[in-house]
């Protein structure tokens, strides 16, 4: 586990890393598909270095949930993540630093 302190950016090195060890002890690959590149929403914090997408579509339906749900307890309550546009062609993990 890394921690980071909140004055240092970007958050998106710690989403990073809790990926990578949930992929490894799951023994999948973690594909990361967008960071600070990409249209996002206007409100979004990819432009910031707080959010981070991660492939979803190669992963079978109930190891998406248990991959979702074991990088969100490593980040711990700071952070945040759901599956976005579950079911559609633009299916992928969003993973973000938002404390608030
Ligand atoms: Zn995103």
């Amino acid at each position: 586990m890394i921690k980071v302190k909140y004055n240092v950016k970007p958050k998106n090195l710690v989403i990073m890393a809790a990926c990578a060890n949930v992929g490894n002890e799951l023994n999948i690959e973690v594909t990361v598909t967008s960071g600070m590149d990409g249209k996002h929403s206007p409100s979004s914090l990819h432009p910031r270095g707080d959010a981070l997408d991660v492939r979803s579509k190669t992963l079978d339906s109930e190891f998406k949930m248990i991959f979702l749900s074991k990088v969100l307890k490593r980040l711990g309550k700071s952070y945040q993540g759901f599956l976005e546009d579950e079911g559609k062609v633009n299916e992928h993990f969003h993973f973000e630093y938002d404390p608030d």
